[in-house]
């Protein structure tokens, strides 16, 4: 094809590039070129959907050829090198006011490193967090993109025309500038680890705390999904729980190996928090579940440690409720460490990042997508300054509730022996945060001691070291 007849182009025709492609085509007033290394998929594609009229493209020059200026790309490719790779080429095609879209899980510091490489020959690179897997990417995904205020006036009507839509609004903003979008599709991925975690942390406590079968936990999931837990991972995680399997008759939970894999975002929320020096304890330990849960090291002590015996509690229904409870507190803190990492991050990189808006636009399309997440955009919407999430109002008046069912809860799986690390972390995380002295004060009487690092005093203004009789 000869004349630019696209208003934007997805090049990396797999999952995700296909299903996106599939999706912009289907809305009002889009056409759509399209690109694929191997050319095998381009005609898939096309063939399988006649109905999407995309424009099939079988070089990057043609590619460039078809779109409409200023030109608009959304890559799907294999994160990292393929990424690299096809920005080389689209940068030789394109020209300056072009814009450039990764829309793959790319490390903000990459996307910082591409925005300023490919801002200076002109043409916009923007770093675009897209959440919702196959499905969302299909039918309306959470969308988090970065860049220039000047590719978002082109790009924003395209992604606002295929985003997810909750309660009338889709589900994408600008989040700010350069990495932005992907340190907040980062952190998003942390939160719904740590939500994971705590979701599967409440089924183990219930299984073996009450010897309910998974089919019966499926119904007291599918209950709290009718309450202010609801979410879209509680709404799964019945629909797992009830699985049977067609091979064993088994429940399906009961035959999965007991292997959490991942792929890295995760871990690159811990160690960006790390950097930071901000808390994600509750994301932390879920990363650290999934390790623990690697069988090498797992397989050495299963059934070789001593315990105490799980006996089953007195009163089944009291503590399921309070699994329920001492779940929505910690979910509390996982959001809320989430949020102070957003905090951090725009400050430490300079971003603006509109804390409500990112709670808005993860309602829909999402893994995490909640019904609780309007309470956090209220939040910020009443104080822009809020400190930590879990102080504002609302939230505080649901731990003021829940704490002391939280605190039976984490009692109660210490001792039964029962793993709950996401759980217990949050409460020592919360309890933390609300201690008016820390146990902070020896550790720096400690670090004086050996290494003269110094301390401040409560009483006055100034900066001391103490004699210590250890001093050599
Ligand atoms: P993928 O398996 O990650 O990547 C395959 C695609 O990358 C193919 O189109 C492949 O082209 C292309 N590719 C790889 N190296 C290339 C290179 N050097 N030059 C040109 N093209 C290259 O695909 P995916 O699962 O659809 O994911 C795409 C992106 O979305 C990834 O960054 C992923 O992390 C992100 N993402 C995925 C999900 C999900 O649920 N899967 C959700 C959100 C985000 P060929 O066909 O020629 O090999």
């Amino acid at each position: 094809p000869s004349a630019a007849t696209a208003n934007i182009g997805v090049v990396g025709l797999a999952v995700m590039g296909s299903n996106l492609a599939r999706n912009l085509a289907s809305r009002e007033g889009n056409t759509v070129a399209i690109f694929n290394r191997s050319p095998e998929k381009t005609d898939a594609l096309v063939a399988e959907h006649p109905e999407a009229n995309f424009v099939a493209t079988k070089s990057y020059a043609e590619f460039a050829a078809a779109l409409q200026k200023p030109r608009a790309a959304l890559i799907m490719v294999q994160a990292g090198k393929g990424t690299d790779a096809v920005i080389d080429e689209l940068v030789k095609v394109f020209e300056p006011g072009d814009i450039i879209v990764d829309g793959g899980n790319a490390l903000f510091t990459d996307t910082i490193r591409r925005e300023a490489a490919v801002r200076a020959t002109g043409i916009n690179f923007v770093g675009a967090g897209i959440s919702g897997g196959e499905e969302g990417a299909l039918n309306g995904p959470s969308i988090m993109p970065g860049g220039s205020d000047e590719s978002w006036v082109t790009l924003g009507p395209i992604l606002k025309s295929i985003a997810a839509i909750a309660e009338g609004e889709p589900c994408v903003t600008h989040v700010g500038h350069d990495g932005a979008g992907h340190f907040v599709k980062m952190i998003h991925n942390g939160i719904e680890y740590a939500d994971m975690q705590l979701i599967a942390e409440a089924y183990d406590l219930i299984r073996r705390g009450t010897g309910k079968t998974p089919a019966e936990i499926a119904d007291i999931f599918a209950e709290w999904n009718r309450g202010e837990l609801e979410s879209y991972l509680i709404e799964i995680t019945a629909e797992v729980l009830r699985q049977v399997d067609a091979e064993t008759g088994k429940p399906l939970v009961d035959v999965i190996l007991d292997q959490a894999g991942s792929k890295g975002t995760g871990v690159w929320t811990v160690q960006t928090a790390l950097d930071l020096g901000i808390p994600v304890s509750g994301i932390a330990e879920a990363v650290f579940a999934r390790s623990l849960s690697s069988k090498p090291l797992q397989r050495a002590a299963a059934g070789n440690l001593p315990g105490p015996e799980v006996h089953p509690v007195a009163d089944a229904d009291a503590f399921i409720d309070d699994v329920r409870q001492a779940l929505y507190a910690s979910k509390i803190v996982a959001y809320s460490q989430g949020f102070d990492a957003i905090v951090a991050g725009a400050e430490q990189y300079g971003w603006n990042i509109q804390k409500g808006e990112i709670a808005k636009i993860w309602r829909g399309g999402c893994i995490i997508r909640a019904s609780f997440l309007n309470r956090i955009t209220e939040s910020y919407a009443d104080d822009p300054g809020l400190v930590s999430l879990i102080t504002a109002p609302f939230f505080r008046g649901v731990v003021t509730r829940t704490h002391d069912a939280w605190r039976r809860v984490v009692a109660a799986a210490a001792v039964s022996g029962i793993p709950a690390p996401a759980f217990s972390s949050s409460l020592s995380y919360y309890d933390g945060l609300r201690a008016e002295r820390l146990p902070a004060a020896l550790v720096q009487g400690q670090r004086d001691f050996f290494g003269a690092h110094t301390y401040q005093r409560v009483d006055k203004e100034g900066t001391f070291h103490t004699l210590w009789s250890g001093d050599r």
